[in-house]
């Protein structure tokens, strides 16, 4: 089969070994259109009717990583192609950066690293809080959140609640996560974390509004996709210590980010770096290929 390779640089050499080593042609130009029956992709290849229309005989896309959000699921379906990805491939790593964005945020790790490199001593206006005792809430509760909470628990935390329609109470319960209504786990958790793929219906699912009802001293962590968060209103709110802090790995215009966050004293920014370790950057692109391979089998 003829595979066209969008990405390159951002698919590990190894998948693309594998799929060589299974007799399979790679191509890095999309050409000849008409010969190429998968698509190998990353985040920043949009497989849209467009896209589609210019490979009319596609079967696959194959897609690094997780989110589907820059594929057209429904478009592929009508035209029976499979979209195969690499589901749980890079859980771990995203929940570890949970962890640390939680801890840093409460620690204010980031201002003090800059007093001291302002030749400053530490200052109590940035003086920490802890974990320990803290109320945890995950919006999506899939692969990472369950991660994350198992990372967490031994910090001997409050409760974590979770909102998250499609999942049963029993199969929270499960990961010591309590079922919970978005409302309620907005007023109650200290610690909000986004778990949750961007759609239409979660498209600034937490705005001004919602920004409003969250505890005084709470923090917001997006490390899920950018827009779930509306960014103006964060922003606002973060001005305006409506709420404490906010880490955020995602973003709504990639690699561009809004210019006020940049002047903001409680926020922590990553250029989109929850998967981005050896271990998942490995996984993320062999896990498609090997289902791929045995799909053909
Ligand atoms: P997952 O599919 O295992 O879990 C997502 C969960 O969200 C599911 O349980 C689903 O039921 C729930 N969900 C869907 N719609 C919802 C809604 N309207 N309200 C509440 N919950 C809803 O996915 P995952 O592996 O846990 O990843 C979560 C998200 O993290 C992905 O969709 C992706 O966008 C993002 N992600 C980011 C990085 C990064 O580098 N920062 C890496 C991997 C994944």
């Amino acid at each position: 089969m003829l595979i066209y390779i969008t990405e390159p640089g951002e698919i590990h050499k190894k998948a693309i070994d594998l799929l060589q080593e299974n007799n399979h042609k790679v191509t890095f130009k999309g050409e000849p259109a008409n010969k190429i029956e998968a698509v190998f992709i990353r985040s920043y290849t949009r497989i849209d009717k467009g896209f589609l229309n210019s490979f009319p005989n596609l079967k696959f896309v194959l897609r690094v990583g997780v989110g589907l959000d820059n594929i057209d699921i429904d478009e592929c379906k009508k035209r029976g192609i499979q979209i195969i990805n690499a589901a749980g491939s890079n859980a771990n790593a995203v929940a570890e950066l949970v962890v640390c964005l939680i801890l840093m945020l409460l620690r204010n790790v980031m201002n003090q690293n800059l007093l001291l490199k302002k030749g400053e001593w530490r200052d109590k206006k940035f003086m920490g809080e802890e974990l320990k005792n803290k109320t945890i809430g995950f919006v999506g509760c899939g692969a990472i959140a369950r991660q994350v909470a198992e990372k967490v628990l031994p910090f001997k935390i409050k409760e974590i609640l979770g909102y998250d329609p499609y999942l049963n109470e029993e199969t929270l319960a499960g990961y010591k996560i309590k079922k919970v209504e978005l409302n309620y786990l907005i007023k109650h958790a200290d610690i909000i974390s986004f778990h949750l793929p961007l759609t239409s219906e979660t498209k600034n699912l937490i705005s001004m509004n919602e920004l409003k009802k969250m505890k005084k001293n709470s923090y917001i962590i997006n490390t899920s996709r950018g827009g779930i968060v509306n960014e103006n209103d964060l922003i606002v709110a973060l001005q305006g210590k409506i709420v404490a802090g906010a880490a955020l790995d995602v973003f709504e215009n990639e690699p561009k980010i809004k210019k006020e966050f940049l002047s903001l004293e409680n926020i922590i920014l990553t250029p989109h770096i929850g998967a981005y370790t050896f271990e998942s950057d490995y996984e993320m692109s062999l896990e498609p290929v090997r289902k791929f391979l045995l799909l053909l089998k």
